[in-house]
């Protein structure tokens, strides 16, 4: 296969681990270790590292520490820090705990939302607006999330044209960047080529992330797909931190480590390390118990 599209020579990694990562892993992980672990990501030369929640301590117990979490980290210079909120009310927590980008999230599933999210589409449609208004206010950036784009763990297939649509209406309510989430990893090659198609008649491609899972072992080569079609930021998560809450043991969110190989190997620029990046996965794995979620992990090992 040629390389004959004209693939972008820069691209983003938007690590996600801390808090995507660390919400769906049922081992408790102190405070101080989760700061110590973005310490660590914020060494790597990565440029995102979203640190954590202000949803609930209800739903996501895990990340009930979010406001000591982005209190206690160093905050190195150019690297942000991004929290996820989920209506107004986290908003004002993670604004008081000093947040200075946050991302929003919903879905194109009614189901999916009800289950996961505990309101309808539309209710988190309106509490998106409401925290966008604010934040716009304040000056901060606002990501936004689409889960379940590629199929949904209760509805099945997503019609590209309802995700499309609803990417339109974040784009146009002022979400500055909208990140793609194949949350359940089913997506293929063809599927994700089928969906930007859409996509990309709605919103440019510097707008768009894309959120694999590698669940099935496709998410490489969908990123290939998005990196094919313009798209230059990808959501990872270090060793693969995070797993898949709905096929239990399976791989979850890509693994950080591997993205870099390919890109590292298809010459599109970063700047982040892969030594240093192996080690704060060997680092959080270590306190995860386990082996790196990450093929070039587990091959390359500390050099
Ligand atoms: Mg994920």
């Amino acid at each position: 296969m040629g390389l004959t599209m004209p693939f972008p020579k820069h691209a983003k990694l938007v690590e996600v681990s801390p808090r995507d990562g660390l919400q769906n892993e049922t081992k408790p992980i102190s405070t101080s270790i989760k700061i110590d672990f973005i310490n660590r990501l914020s060494e790597t030369g990565l440029s995102v590292i979203e640190a954590t929640s202000f949803v609930s301590p209800k739903w996501i117990p895990q990340l009930a520490d979010g406001c000591e979490v982005l209190q206690g980290i160093s905050k190195k210079a150019g690297v942000s820090y991004p929290v996820l909120v989920p209506n107004v009310q986290g908003f004002e927590n993670a604004l008081a705990a000093g947040a200075k980008a946050i991302a929003v999230f919903t879905t194109p599933s009614e189901q999916f939302s009800q289950k996961n999210m505990h309101c309808s589409v539309s209710e988190s449609i309106q509490h998106i607006r409401d925290i966008i208004h604010l934040a716009k206010q304040q000056h901060l950036p606002v990501r936004g999330y689409l889960s379940c784009v590629l199929g949904c763990p209760y509805e099945g297939d997503m019609p590209p044209h309802k995700v499309a649509e609803l990417a339109d209406q974040l784009y146009k309510m002022g979400c500055d960047e909208i990140s793609l989430g194949d949350t359940i990893g089913i997506g293929t090659p063809l599927k994700t080529k089928k969906l930007l198609d859409v996509i990309l008649q709605y919103v440019p491609a510097s707008q768009l992330a894309v959120h694999f899972h590698d669940t099935y072992g496709q998410a490489l080569v969908n990123i290939y797909v998005a990196l094919e079609n313009g798209i230059s930021v990808i959501d990872s998560s270090v060793a693969g931190l995070g797993g898949c809450p709905y096929a239990k043991g399976a791989t979850g969110n890509v693994a950080t480590e591997d993205v870099l190989y390919l890109l590292n190997g298809m010459d599109i620029e970063t700047g982040v390390d892969l030594k240093k990046l192996i080690s704060a996965g060997r680092f959080i794995s270590e306190q995860m118990g386990r082996e790196p979620r990450s093929k070039v992990n587990r091959a390359i090992g500390l050099l």
